[in-house]
């Protein structure tokens, strides 16, 4: 026996589970996908297609739904002679100007051994290039922009919806679909571009807990062998998911964990109990991300409360917090936040569920007060701390938990 061994006892095909699969149908998104058919049917009439801005909050299925609907449409069309139909999609993620949409959309056209490089020429003649790819390719195009938010400026958004218009382009008709996780992104379009680029809009709402149970069950059956899921997990998995966001990648994400904390402990089943330790170990993950992306006044600020909680001081005022969180700040070098300003990092951290606040009122005198406590594991919370323990000091009341390497290295 080697050092490696399979484990395939919970899994039959671990993968289905993750984003990138793609499922062969849809589920629970029938009137959506209808009406984006619909916006879809000028290509197979051979006529000029619209141009659809999709939006809605993340794992909705914006991404799946397009892709699915564009594989039917690219497949049916080939049935129909007079119909040429190219389909083309970038994401957007991690580019931010028009200049880079359009090499990227350049490229998407040429051969490996034909791409051109992604700086260095001027803007006007990305753009003739990719005009002249365009009419070179002919026939009814898509170009799909995903995750269209993330471009800055909108000249592509301008020009692209308009070049045949703008005689442009003579062979090919384009037709661009723009995806987007928010909404603001096409209020802040600029009318011009509001007018071409949204011709049909499309939203996708967040899904409810039956819409979820439908989502993970298809995936469940491709993913876990016959029998090993426990009845209800599925339901737990869905009600979670309805309950926090409506989004079937992190639902999806809670099952996968589920399953993944089952193989670990080397049982045959997936069970309820379970759900709830991934549940818990992704927030404890979601945490950890948050306090890291915070400022050093709100690490500050998490330190001092932190402290007053282990001696027991919490629930506790803001202005109770203000001293310790002064003399951490002093012991760094940095200047403390005015009062107001700190209580906007007490507030940032309630919203990311780290700390808890709760509403007090002042008695006869009226008006009312927030006090706050720690709502995370203490050593979790420190843990993440670590670098700014490490800059203040430690303080003795939590001496013992940083001294003890076992105890932080659990959470580790
Ligand atoms: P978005 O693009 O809106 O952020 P995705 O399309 O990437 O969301 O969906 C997230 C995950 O959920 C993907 O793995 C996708 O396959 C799955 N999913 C979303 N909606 C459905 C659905 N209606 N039926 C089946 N799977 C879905
Ligand atoms: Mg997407």
């Amino acid at each position: 026996m080697g050092m490696f061994e399979r484990d395939t006892e919970i899994y039959r095909n671990r993968d289905a589970l993750r984003e990138d699969y793609q499922p062969d149908e849809l589920v629970g998104r029938d009137e959506e996908l209808e009406r984006y058919k619909t916006a879809l049917q000028p290509v197979i009439n051979g006529e000029q297609p619209n141009n659809i801005f999709l939006y809605g909050k993340t794992g909705v299925g914006k991404t799946a739904g397009t892709r699915f609907l564009l594989d039917h449409l690219i497949e049916d069309a080939a049935q129909y002679e007079d119909i040429d139909l190219t389909v083309k999609m970038l994401n957007c993620d991690g580019l931010s100007s028009s200049y880079q949409i359009a090499t990227r959309l350049v490229n998407k056209f040429r051969a490996d051994s034909n791409q051109i490089s992604t700086t260095g020429y001027p803007r006007a003649t990305v753009y003739d290039m990719l005009w002249s790819e365009l009419d070179d390719c002919g026939g009814t195009v898509i170009i799909v922009l995903d995750e269209v938010d993330h471009i800055e400026d909108d000249s592509i958004l301008y020009q692209l919806p308009r070049a045949r218009a703008n005689g442009n382009l003579s062979e090919a008709k384009i037709g661009i679909i723009g995806i987007s996780n928010d909404f603001s992104f096409r209020d802040n379009l600029s009318p011009k571009v509001k007018s071409s680029l949204c011709e049909e809009e499309l939203q996708f709402p967040a899904y409810d807990a039956n819409e979820l149970i439908k989502i993970l069950s298809q995936r469940a059956q491709v993913a876990f062998h016959e029998d090993v899921v426990d009845d209800g997990v599925i339901e737990l998995c869905a009600a979670y998911g309805a309950k926090d966001a409506g989004d079937a990648r992190q639902s999806l994400d809670l099952l996968m964990k589920t399953g993944d904390l089952a193989r670990d402990y080397d049982t045959d089943t997936v069970t309820d109990d379970l759900v709830r330790d991934a549940r818990e170990e992704l927030e404890r993950g979601r945490i950890r991300e948050g306090i890291s992306g915070l400022t050093q006044h709100g690490h500050l600020v998490l330190y001092a409360l932190l402290t007053l909680e282990q001696q027991g001081e919490t629930p506790v005022r803001s202005r109770d917090i203000r001293p310790r969180y002064t003399s951490f700040a002093e012991q760094v070098g940095v200047d403390p936040l005015v009062p107001r300003r700190m209580r906007d990092h007490l507030g940032e951290l309630s919203m990311l569920g780290i700390i808890s606040a709760v509403e007090r009122n002042e008695g006869r005198r009226g008006g009312t007060y927030r006090e706050y406590s720690t709502d995370m594991d203490v050593g979790m919370i420190l843990k993440a701390l670590e670098e700014t323990v490490e800059q203040v000091g430690i303080h003795e009341s939590v001496s013992e938990m940083v001294d003890q390497e076992t105890t932080l290295s659990e959470y580790t």
